[in-house]
């Protein structure tokens, strides 16, 4: 977690300044607490970001609550027109979007604007609203009795975003749940807090009225307030393993849904009659896009049998090709890391492997730019890695790929089924019974076959197994719906009063 600066430290005067969005407004911070946001290509210190109090979570719970009533009797169709609209300007506005998402994250353009992309998938989905909100209806259940369920917005719901998908992540979550009729409190990463007010603003300029979207920043102190806050009715969250289990814990203790998505470690199997070519383009791509800090990035490439020495030798002779550098620079595929810390953890399991004998065949704190002041790292590729060594039991979540040689398939498999994570998973094959075995056995929420990172479609669901997710429903897609929702069944009879007399007997259908 970021190291929270003293009000007393010195500020520069051009340092910009994030604050809450509470009501439909920017709200500025009142606890005396803040944090540095990082230009990651710079390594210079870009704004401040306020941290929020209980009290200034509670002010945004008062206003989602005092909003709540209005918006979820906005009828459907005036719902899903305001959706239609934040679709539109989040499309329109897609570049500046990107523009925030490198400045603070460090992602190069093309990878930003593909985050907007995967997002603006979402906003898509829930302009669907009044198809997905369909109940059910059984008519002449008895005699001149009527079932029907309908689903009803659950109230204020609360969004915890991690730092690695700044706008990608909230649109996940609040395209849904505001879609549905609940009104919103995101607290999302200090790291790169920006995008989201700027989202903030489009909603507000596409008719979201004030009070359905709201924005605190901060760190534990206002993740604590969520958890605990009575009027919170559902929590959301995507981060590491370790804080996910507490959201889940701690939120599910207070009464509260939750989905907690966490950490990963994702394995690409590579079986002998694979297509090396594929195979190496697909792990170089998965492994170090968005400087590997993507959940559904490959960090572990199984490779099986006799497969495994021309794949290392054609996934290191791609290395050399990829252009690291800062997203301003439009030759740059691969920008830096969020922070000094992270890059510097990074960099330590490096050594780890190889300490502990892993066959270092690209290190990436070799590359010029990993002693500039920006939180840069080359690219790392680790041959040799056994399931015992730290560097494998952990996830790294930087541009790091390690190679794990087994003898068979059903290695393989064991290699991943014994993995405490369980996000995605990928089989490369020519072999389509192999595939379909994989398929079946695997231990993961989400495969790809001869796909590298399998991210579901909006109109899916998203969520790993294991330790990748606490709770029972995947985010977004149908089952975001059903989150976001509770049904509610009604019985109904028109009954002829001539008709009518009392029964105490227990309700009968036939
Ligand atoms: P993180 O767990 O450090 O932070 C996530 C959120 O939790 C942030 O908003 C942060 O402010 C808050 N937080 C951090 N420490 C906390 C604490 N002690 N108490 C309460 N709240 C706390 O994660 P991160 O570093 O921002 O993001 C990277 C992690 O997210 C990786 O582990 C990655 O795999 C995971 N991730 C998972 C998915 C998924 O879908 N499973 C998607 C994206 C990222």
């Amino acid at each position: 977690m970021t190291e929270i600066a003293e009000r007393t430290a010195p500020t520069s005067a051009e340092l910009g300044r994030v604050s809450h969005w509470i009501g439909g407004r920017i709200v500025e911070g009142a606890s005396g607490r803040r944090g540095p946001v990082y230009d990651p290509a710079t390594g210079r210190q870009a704004k401040w970001v306020d941290f929020g109090s209980s009290e200034e979570v509670d002010a945004a719970v008062a206003s989602a609550a005092a909003a709540f009533p209005a918006w979820r009797a906005t009828s459907l169709s005036r719902r899903t027109e305001i959706m239609f609209r934040i679709r539109n300007l989040v499309d329109q506005r897609r570049r500046e979007i990107a523009a925030i998402l490198t400045a603070e994250h460090g992602k190069v353009p093309s990878d930003a604007l593909g985050e907007v992309a995967r997002g603006l998938e979402n906003l898509e989905f829930a302009c669907g609203i009044p198809h997905l909100m369909k109940g059910g209806f059984s008519e002449q259940v008895s005699t001149g009795i009527d079932v029907y369920q309908i689903r009803q917005p659950l109230g204020v719901v609360a969004g915890i975003t991690p730092f690695n998908f700044p706008a990608m992540v909230p649109m996940w979550m609040f395209a849904n749940a505001i879609a549905c009729g609940n009104t919103f409190v995101l607290k999302p990463s200090e790291k790169d807090p920006s995008a989201s007010i700027f989202i903030a603003q489009l909603l507000a300029e596409a008719g979201v009225p004030e009070g359905v979207f709201n924005v605190v920043h901060g760190d534990k102190v206002a993740v604590d307030r969520i958890l605990e806050h009575p009027e919170i009715k559902a929590v959301s969250f995507v981060g590491s393993t370790p804080i996910a289990k507490y959201i889940y814990e701690t939120g599910t203790r207070a009464g509260k849904r939750v989905q907690a998505l966490g950490g990963a470690k994702n394995h690409m199997i590579v079986l002998p009659d694979a297509d090396i070519d594929m195979a190496a383009d697909a792990a170089v791509s998965a492994a170090y896009g968005s400087a590997g800090e993507r959940c559904m990035a490959v960090s572990v490439v199984v490779a099986v049998g006799d497969v495994a020495d021309p794949l290392v030798s054609a996934i290191k002779q791609r290395l050399p090709k990829i252009t690291v550098g800062p997203g301003a620079d439009p030759a740059s595929e691969m920008g830096p890391l969020v922070t000094r810390e992270h890059r510097d953890k990074v960099a330590a399991y490096i050594g780890k492997a190889a300490d502990a004998g892993a066959d270092l065949v690209a290190d990436g704190r070799e590359h010029p730019l990993a002693d500039d002041d920006g939180f840069f790292l080359g690219v790392s590729l680790i041959d040799r890695v056994t399931p015992e060594m730290e560097s494998y039991q952990h996830e790294i979540f930087g541009p790091v790929l390690e190679v794990v040689r087994v003898k068979t398939y059903d290695e393989a498999v064991k290699l991943i089924n014994d993995n405490l994570y369980g996000n995605g998973t990928a089989i490369f094959t020519r072999d389509g019974g192999a595939a379909r075995q994989f398929q079946f056995e695997v231990e993961a929420g989400m495969v790809g076959i001869n796909v590298p990172i399998p991210v579901p479609v909006a109109y899916y669901s998203f969520g790993g197994w294991k330790n990748s997710l606490f709770g029972d429903l995947h985010m977004y897609g149908p089952e975001g719906i059903q989150f976001y929702t509770r049904a509610k069944l009604v019985t109904s009879r028109w009954p002829d009063p001539g008709t009518s007399k009392v029964d105490l007997g227990f309700p009968r259908t036939r």
